[in-house]
């Protein structure tokens, strides 16, 4: 999936973690973060992203990654109050999220989320995503029609998604408190 696809389910998920009342420095930094995660796999850094994706694409490498930093921020949780369980674990699940995501496109061929174990590959194809084609310009019509599928699929679950919110916070009531 490209960045439009992980970008939409990272911030649907941060409506479902955002704690009631949070100001927009904290809307601005978990909806960043969400969105970062969501994409760290392809982060295009050296040794990591497509260029070694087989390994940035591992679940077993994430999670040598993810479980220390999850750790620790239920760690600090614990001791002093930082961020939040929900945050953490919508964290968790944004950074999660990218593998059955990247599964969708077309092709067939999945990811191989369990290397260096099995060949074995995450495969959930939709007949609507397509990959990039990086011989053209990432405004070229095909890209942009690329770009478009997903926007098209992933807005309605960001839309469903402040729309639960506003339906939880307005069960909460002004107090704060689930009416
Ligand atoms: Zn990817």
């Amino acid at each position: 999936m490209t960045f439009v696809g992980h970008s939409l389910v990272g911030a649907s998920l941060a409506q479902a973690t955002m704690p009631a009342g949070a100001s927009w420095r904290q809307w601005a930094f978990v909806l960043n973060l969400y969105v970062l995660l969501a994409f760290f796999p392809d982060l295009p850094l050296p040794g990591w992203g497509h260029f070694r994706y087989y390994f940035s694409h591992s679940l077993f490498v994430n999670l040598i990654l993810m479980v220390p930093v999850t750790l620790v921020c239920c760690y600090y949780r614990s001791r002093r109050n930082f961020a939040s369980y929900p945050l953490v674990f919508g964290a968790v699940a944004a950074w999660l999220s990218h593998f059955p995501l990247d599964a969708m496109y077309n092709h067939g061929r999945g990811v191989a989320i369990f290397w260096p174990f099995s060949a074995a590959a995450l495969n959930l194809p939709l007949p609507w995503f397509v990959t990039l084609d990086m011989s053209q310009s990432l405004a070229s019509a095909y890209n942009a029609r690329v770009f478009l599928m997903e926007a098209l699929f992933y807005l309605p679950l960001l839309g469903g998604a402040m729309l639960a919110r506003r339906a939880w916070l307005r069960r909460r009531g002004p107090s704060g408190y689930a009416a």
